[in-house]
């Protein structure tokens, strides 16, 4: 509600006054809301996989504030699309994004998400050509797969959306050289 009224006479409304001026009162909770994502357990396909991927140790979206994946529509706030999305599917996505508190955000991660994919063909039954057909999107991550480093960098954008600005996230060294054991 704070990130969507732009009126500070509003905001005295809301918070009573008791925190001071709206501008501050508002980017301190959207720094919060941006950096305490929790993503919807949800996969459609292919996409999901890289997807699982981004939470596992060698990309660890848990950097950024984004790890923690519930399996409760009621207790997220974000809503990766990853996947195709089938018209038979639709209605459930639909009623798990109503579930969703507000303020809530949507990824469309993947070709098949954004518009239908390698499924966007002229004699479509099945296949919905773009979830931004069915729900609100915030931001596009193109690829089919798009790799789990792009996948943080959506998170990122979103977060720079909330916040109004990309926050600096320490960087994870990675070695250049991965050492294989040879197999005795
Ligand atoms: Fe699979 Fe490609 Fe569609 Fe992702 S965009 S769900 S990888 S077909």
């Amino acid at each position: 509600q704070y990130l969507k009224d732009e009126s500070a006479a509003s905001a005295q409304e809301v918070d009573g006054g008791a925190m001071g001026s709206f501008p501050l009162t508002k980017q301190i909770l959207s720094v919060c809301q941006a950096n305490s994502l929790w993503p919807m357990t949800f996969g459609l396909a292919c996409c999901a996989i890289e997807m699982m991927a981004s939470g596992m140790a060698r990309i660890d979206m848990a950097r950024y504030g984004a790890e923690v994946f519930r399996p409760s529509a009621r207790q997220c706030d974000l809503l990766i699309v990853s996947g195709t999305v089938t018209k038979k599917m639709a209605p459930a996505l639909m009623t798990l994004y109503e579930q969703m508190p507000s303020p809530k955000w949507v990824i469309a991660m993947g070709n098949c998400a954004i518009s239908g994919g390698p499924f966007k063909v002229e004699e479509n039954y099945n296949v919905i050509e773009g979830v931004d057909q069915l729900i609100p999107v915030d931001v596009y991550i193109p690829g089919c797969p798009p790799r789990p480093e792009a996948l943080i960098e959506g998170i990122l954008k979103l977060q720079e959306k909330i916040a109004g600005k990309r926050h600096p996230w320490p960087q994870r060294k990675f070695k250049k050289e991965t050492k294989i054991h040879p197999i005795p």
